[in-house]
């Protein structure tokens, strides 16, 4: 029985706590988003249903529970597309959180979707439990309908703004997810405005398409990852140091992320939480809350539709498979030296390039799945995305400073707009003022003394 697995390591040996994802239907989505390279992932699984049983459910739930010292434990579930397990399912991890959950335990639930189910009864069970609605939108309707089709083709942009309005009805908190592409990286600025102002959203990450290929596997990666009838199937692995004509490239990826930050520091500081602009202000203070720009990583694993668990979401591939929870517990599995390994590897094996930069307690050379190209002095497993990261950072920096001081000085960090709209002000002395007090600047802000 899995729920009767109990962990090897002593657990003042393992980690406090760990941000475990868990796909309970695999690689199985409703939809055939064009970079997806996820889709590719039931290879793994042939002639399986890719829905997770009861009882892996109740066992992985058990064994997380049991393996957090946290006080705080987040039940995350993820995709493929979790909806397509169905509302009862996830009415059932509720009881198995109640029948588990110790006195001391506080649990929160997130739920990454592309919304296309979602209805009234997903966003009124969403609400009651306090769930954290992850939506992946692209930005607008012909921004978002170039890669995140149906199975048919077809955009879903419509579908996905009829989820989005149940979660508005019901008051479900939500968060945006948009990756960067070919497609929308020249439109950082539109596309932020669009999740800003139509969205509404407060709360935004941007995630870079980057689809690894071979020579050999280009072909068939840039017709896309999803089973077609009678084509060939090849299984997405961290491997090749060629992309897809769907990813972003490196200065495209700078360019995007320089052009929303330049909009968010003149309005929104404070008010709209742009997950890497949050993590690199955080990252002054010595703090490192994502995983892609921390030293060392490996806190991360996924866990599939039966029970197996991989030491990344990124790389659900027969390598990096830690074992399955019906043989090992959760805990063991997280702590175990191939884990750990997987965690130090970042910071051991990073370029000399990376080594020396000057960026590096921002970026901490980006994630090891993007580390396969060459340095500028050619050494091999620099990360791809080095001139756009590179870009950004070094942007930032003199801003970065800036709210860091004031931050030290017991001032809010939403001042530095103040300051950016009396840099950008460039009217006389007798026009309203750039602070909106409706006074002429010579009266306001322009005032000598
Ligand atoms: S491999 Fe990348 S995505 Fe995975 S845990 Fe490490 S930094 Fe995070
Ligand atoms: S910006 Fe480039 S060189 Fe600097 S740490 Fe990041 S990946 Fe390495």
């Amino acid at each position: 029985m899995l729920v009767n697995i109990t962990p090897a390591v002593r657990k003042s040996e393992a980690p406090p706590g760990f941000h475990l994802l868990s796909k309970p239907t695999g690689a199985a989505c409703n939809l055939d988003c064009k970079y997806c390279f996820f889709l590719s992932k039931d290879v793994l699984y042939p002639n399986e249903r890719l829905r997770m049983s009861d009882e892996v459910l109740e066992g992985y739930i058990k064994q997380l529970l049991e393996s957090h010292r946290t006080p705080i434990v987040t039940v995350a579930w993820q995709g493929g597309e979790p909806t397509l397990m169905g509302l009862d399912f996830y009415k059932r991890s509720i009881e198995y959180v109640a029948k588990y959950r110790r006195p001391d335990q506080k649990v929160e639930y997130t739920f990454q979707t592309n919304g296309v189910l979602i209805d009234d009864e997903w966003a009124a069970f969403f609400k009651e439990h306090k769930f954290l609605i992850g939506l992946s939108v692209d930005g607008p309707k012909e921004i978002h309908d170039q890669f995140r089709v149906t199975k048919a083709g077809n955009g879903t942009f419509d579908q996905v703004m009829r989820g989005f309005q149940y979660l508005g009805k019901h008051g479900v908190d939500y968060n945006i997810l948009c990756t960067v592409n070919a497609a929308n990286e020249d439109h950082g600025r539109e596309v932020y405005r669009f999740l800003r102002d139509e969205l509404q959203a407060e709360w935004i990450q941007f995630i870079p398409i980057i689809e690894r290929a071979t020579q050999e596997t280009l072909p068939l990666a840039n017709l896309g990852w999803s089973e077609r009838p009678g084509g060939q199937r090849i299984l997405y692995t961290q491997a090749g140091n060629l992309v897809t004509e769907r990813s972003v490239k490196p200065d495209g990826y700078g360019r995007f992320l320089i052009d929303v930050f330049e909009e968010w520091v003149r309005k929104d500081v404070g008010r709209v939480y742009v997950q890497l602009f949050d993590v690199t202000l955080e990252a002054y203070f010595g703090s490192y809350k994502l995983c892609i720009h921390a030293p060392t990583c490996g806190y991360g694993p996924a866990i599939e539709h039966n029970g197996d668990v991989y030491s990344c979401d990124h790389y659900v591939e027969p390598d990096y498979k830690l074992g399955n929870i019906a043989e090992t517990h959760l805990l063991d599995m997280v702590a175990s030296p191939q884990q750990r390994k997987f965690g130090t590897d970042k910071a051991t094996t990073l370029t000399k390039q990376c080594l020396n930069c000057d960026v590096r307690f921002l970026c901490n050379g980006g994630c090891p799945k993007d580390r396969f190209v060459n340095s500028l002095d050619g050494e091999p497993g620099h990360n791809y995305l080095c001139a756009g990261l590179k870009a950004f950072f070094d942007h930032v920096n003199p801003t970065m400073k800036t709210m860091v001081q004031l931050i030290r000085g017991n001032r809010f960090p939403a001042e530095i707009m103040e300051m950016y709209a009396a840099k950008d002000f460039k009217g006389g002395r007798n026009d309203p003022c750039y602070c909106g007090s409706g006074n002429k600047f010579k009266r306001c802000h322009g005032r000598a003394g």
